[in-house]
């Protein structure tokens, strides 16, 4: 899928819609989730134009990946999650229920989180 540049989390990246931002580096952004699902529900989103783990898995640079990752792990941390745990949790393409076609991970925590998947094998 080719990547849209008026999505809602490209909007948010380029400041031209508000969100309650977490933490900003040179490349990851991350921000509180609108409709939490958990305590902790922070969205972290590569800085650069990808729509999902597939075309950033293949075609960001290593240094967008690397950082990317360290985030993720920055931002948990920051939060607190770490000593009772937390869930990463990336959505893509139609079966996963992706909304917004800018690959984005889910932070969830701050309660115990169930069963890794609803809806059964
Ligand atoms: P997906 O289903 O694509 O993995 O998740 C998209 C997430 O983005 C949802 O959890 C939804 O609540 C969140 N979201 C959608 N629009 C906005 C927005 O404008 N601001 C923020 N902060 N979160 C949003």
């Amino acid at each position: 899928m080719a990547y849209n540049r008026d999505n809602i989390f490209a909007k948010i990246l380029r400041g031209e819609i508000l969100c309650d931002k977490v933490y900003e580096d040179n490349f990851a952004f991350a921000f509180n989730d609108i409709n939490p699902q958990a305590p902790s529900h922070i969205l972290v989103i590569p800085k650069g134009e990808y729509v999902s783990w597939a075309d950033f898995s293949e075609d960001a640079p290593d240094e967008l990946i690397a950082g990317f990752v360290r985030a993720v792990g920055k931002i948990a941390k920051a939060a607190g999650l770490e000593d009772d745990g937390y869930r990463l949790l990336a959505n893509a393409g139609a079966h996963a229920h992706q909304e917004v076609p800018h690959l984005h991970i889910h932070i969830f925590g701050g309660r115990p989180l169930g069963p890794m998947l609803s809806g059964g094998a």
